[in-house]
């Protein structure tokens, strides 16, 4: 039985059997994996043996309700016993998805009304980019197909998604697709022209996330998505917002565009929309869009997942919103991001090697400088590091180390309180410190 397996047992069997997704494979093979899970309750994970963990990140910046919580369970149980399965191909349907499709558009900004439904973001920006092309091909002007996005942006690692990806490694693995151009990150300027140089009448979409966040917790100025919208409207371009981490509160908000008061035509979601207890993710359609969609499509809409709008992911999805809005969980958010701020720019004021702390809502980052007046980083970066100092000491957090970055970045679920925000930066303190103390801090 599997359960009688011993640590040593299972590391090798995961060596052996298992190729894990966005890891360092030789790393993997040598040590095998760094911690085994076994458990999760409220902001904490478990490992086999017993040690606690404090998910800063939320695992991947997702579980925003927390880990262990009854009701979804519950709720998974009874869905999975009355419908466990049925497609919503073609015109079939079923309860959840609608509830689910209509409880979205209630939350989503403008004329956000309509969902489509996939397993995660990666399926949900792909589906962005298809929809935008289709939208374009039946209103007859096929010709628009370009996808303009921006470096450092991750909207995931199916081939369009990947495409978008502004981490040039994620191409490196497998190619990129012609027709995908990344501009700067936040410059309107580039946006306008890019698309003076390619011609508006073959760019279809322009996609970006309202604050990066695996290209490490990029807020952008006041006033960049506004004047995006209107480069967007001026040249007739369609704008989708991946709001995929920052979605279902991460920001403070329902929804990051919401800071700005913009509205996307196309918003893609995942991640918090299900808290991770089960896959899902989907796009959110403008009024605009659906309408041409559902006008000038002929015949079938060849797009489609199996998983499209399952039965237990759309239910338990119900019951995720539910929870964060009975239990006031965006105030919290708001409230709790304030004081992890205030935490990491008091770590700054006490610690040389710190600067640019920045965080919206529960999303938040701090760079690591030999010397901040010149932004001058170490040679060898130390965020990784420190990460790895934090775990030892029962802290999970990422670094971001792309380009000349070398980042914390902290997004933990969003019932997190105060006594354990302080906590958080106890330890992240104790490892910035002892991973520094003998580099030359000039
Ligand atoms: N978009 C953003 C902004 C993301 O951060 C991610 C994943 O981290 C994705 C898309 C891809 O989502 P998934 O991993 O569910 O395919």
């Amino acid at each position: 039985m599997l359960n009688e397996k011993t640590e040593i047992e299972l590391i090798e069997m995961d060596k052996e059997h298992f190729l894990h997704p966005t890891s360092n494979v030789k790393e993997q093979q040598e040590n095998g994996p760094a911690i085994i899970f076994k458990s999760g309750e409220g902001i904490y994970l478990e490992d086999l043996n017993g040690k606690k963990y404090i998910e800063g990140m939320s695992s991947l910046w997702n579980v925003n309700i927390g880990y262990g919580r009854k009701e979804l369970a519950e709720t998974a149980k009874q869905q999975i016993e009355e419908l466990s399965f049925s497609s919503t191909f073609s015109t079939y349907s079923h309860k959840p998805a609608i509830k689910l499709a209509r409880k979205i558009s209630e939350l989503a900004p403008g004329d956000l009304n309509t969902v489509f439904f996939t397993s995660g973001g990666s399926e949900a920006n792909d589906s962005a980019i298809k929809l935008a092309r289709h939208y374009w091909n039946i209103k007859e002007q096929p010709e628009r197909r370009k996808i303009i996005s921006r470096k450092k942006a991750y909207h995931g690692v199916a081939m369009g998604a990947t495409s978008a990806t502004g981490i040039p490694e994620f191409w490196e693995f497998a190619g990129l697709s012609p027709e995908f151009y990344h501009i700067e990150t936040t410059s309107s300027d580039e946006l306008k022209n890019i698309i003076e140089e390619e011609g508006p009448e073959t760019i279809a979409a322009f996609m970006a996330e309202p604050i990066l966040g695996a290209g490490g917790v990029i807020v952008p100025p006041e006033n960049y998505f506004k004047e995006v919208r209107d480069i967007c409207d001026q040249y007739n371009i369609l704008f989708i917002a991946d709001e995929v981490i920052t979605g279902f509160g991460r920001t403070g908000k329902m929804f990051g565009m919401e800071h700005w008061k913009v509205i996307p035509d196309m918003m893609t979601i995942a991640k918090g929309v299900s808290s991770g207890y089960v896959p899902l993710g989907g796009v959110v359609l403008s009024e605009k869009v659906h309408k041409v969609i559902k006008d000038k499509t002929e015949g079938t809409l060849f797009h489609g997942y199996t998983y499209s709008g399952h039965p237990v992911a759309t239910a338990v999805a119900l019951k995720n919103i539910d929870i964060l809005e009975k239990e006031s969980l965006i105030e919290n958010t708001r409230d709790m991001g304030r004081e992890l701020l205030t935490g990491l720019e008091k770590l700054e004021e006490d610690l040389t090697v710190l600067g640019e702390s920045r965080s919206v809502g529960l999303l938040a980052a701090v760079e690591i400088y030999k010397n901040k007046e010149k932004k001058e980083h170490f040679d060898n970066k130390q965020a990784p590091l420190i990460v790895k100092e934090a775990a030892k000491r029962g802290l999970i957090c990422r670094a971001v180390t792309y380009d000349e970055a070398d980042t914390i970045v902290l997004a933990p679920p969003l019932i997190i309180n105060k006594k354990q925000i302080v906590k958080i930066i106890t330890i992240l303190e104790e490892a910035i410190k002892v991973v520094t103390k003998n580099q030359n801090v000039s």
